[in-house]
């Protein structure tokens, strides 16, 4: 028998060998583009200040090109990515406004950034000399954000020696500077004096455009903590990523801005039965039964992104309950313990992220659950699962795996 659905063609440089079809496959993730909508409305009356939406790494989990596109409807100013290639795969699926490049470029790539009409970040004085050649050599003019450092260490000249390199920017003849940007270290944390000593040096280093006489480009600094706990980095535009998606960026963080998560991961129940008292459960013989409880199996494991480390620490919603995972979790299922006098159906929705009813598991419980960052959970879930956009224009959801919006 021949496989009815077919694999999609590969969209972008970066798509998988394998990308889910949405088709039935019962674990899925779902996309709300209306929590989208509200979270950017709400981003950028809080910051006073134009929103680039950062969609780097598959828009963290929830689907770079139906992000962007969706962000794009709904006027944002900017987007921003970390790899060309996901800038290329943006503007191949009809993405027309400005992107930016944030991450250190590589030289044999340059050319790329300016045929596909995407900012350049550029770091250095050198990396600025082999966007000029470029340039030079397509016969266009890169626009490009120069990047300070300004306490991260990681890429952008130092902001006390930024003086030679914002006049060699400011005089070159293939760039044009529309941007200045820095990142903040520790803006999830509102206590944190850090930023207010990152944002004294991003200034300073800003005012070389007016000893200059050069017009000052667009300053962004603030990323979702900044944006959320520092309203004093704002400043020109602000690039927020996780709090679009209406999730917060670390414990510490405060919900300044009332956020809607914009993701939920489901499954649902593939087995049930009852494991009795002393027998263990999965791989290792972790878990033993201390009674005789009804035990569910869920086919979505680490071979998606799931975090094994949620191992006999996890949860999961079942019937509006709250159901402890046990045993490790494998790579493509999972077992939870719903109690001796637990119900659950072959069929019946389990949710991983997400609500449920009144009961409610939120992806940044999940990732202290497991040990990490929300960051981390999202970005982990791979293109195994399915993607389904709910909402939107049109208000119908929309179910497609190859990354578009119907
Ligand atoms: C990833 C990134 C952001 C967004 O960070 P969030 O903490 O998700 O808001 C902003 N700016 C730069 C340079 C980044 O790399």
């Amino acid at each position: 028998m021949s496989n009815p659905t077919p694999f999609p063609e590969p969209e972008s440089d970066l798509a998988c060998a394998f990308r889910a079809e949405a088709g039935d496959r019962p674990t899925r993730i779902r996309v709300d583009l209306d929590a989208l909508t509200h979270n950017l409305h709400a981003l950028q009356r809080h910051a006073r200040a134009p929103v680039m939406g950062i969609v780097k790494a598959d828009a963290y989990g929830h689907g770079l090109v139906p992000v962007a596109l969706h962000l794009q409807a709904q006027g944002i100013a900017q987007l921003g990515v970390a790899f060309v290639e996901e800038g290329i795969a943006l503007r191949r699926a009809g993405v027309t406004v400005p992107i930016l490049v944030l991450g250190g470029i590589h030289a044999p790539q340059v050319s790329q950034f300016i045929a596909h009409d995407l900012e350049v970040t550029v770091s250095s004085i050198d990396k600025l000399r082999q966007v000029e050649q470029a340039a030079e050599s397509l016969g266009r003019k890169a626009v490009i954000h120069l990047k300070l450092d300004t306490g991260m260490e990681r890429i952008g000249v130092h902001s006390e020696h930024a003086a030679p390199f914002i006049e060699a920017a400011v005089s070159s003849r293939g760039c044009t500077v529309k941007g200045i940007y820095s990142h903040l270290a520790c803006s999830d944390d509102p206590a944190s004096p850090m930023t207010a000593e990152q944002l004294r040096r991003f200034l300073a280093a800003c005012a070389h455009f007016d000893r200059l006489g050069a017009p000052m480009p667009v300053r962004h600094l603030a990323n979702s903590g900044g944006v959320l706990h520092f309203p004093e980095t704002h400043l020109d535009m602000v690039r927020p990523g996780i709090a679009l998606y209406g999730v917060l960026p670390d414990p510490a963080s405060r919900a300044t801005v009332a956020l809607r998560p914009a993701l939920s991961l489901v499954s649902r129940v593939v087995y049930f039965k009852v494991v009795r008292a002393g027998r263990t459960v999965s791989y290792g013989a972790t878990w033993t039964a201390g009674q005789d409880t009804r035990v569910i199996t869920l086919p979505i494991g680490y071979g998606d992104g799931y975090p094994r480390s949620l191992s006999s620490c996890g949860e999961v919603l079942v019937r509006e309950r709250r159901r402890p995972i046990v045993g490790r979790i494998c790579m493509d299922q999972f077992m939870v313990d719903i109690g001796p006098d637990g119900t659950a159906y072959n069929g019946d929705e389990a949710v991983l992220i997400g609500r449920q009813g009144d009961a409610a598991i939120t992806c940044e419980a999940v990732a202290q659950a497991a040990g990490t960052i929300p960051y981390e959970i999202l970005t982990g879930l791979n293109q195994r699962i399915p993607r389904e956009y709910t909402g939107g224009p049109a208000g119908q959801p929309a179910s497609s795996a190859a990354g578009r919006v119907a």
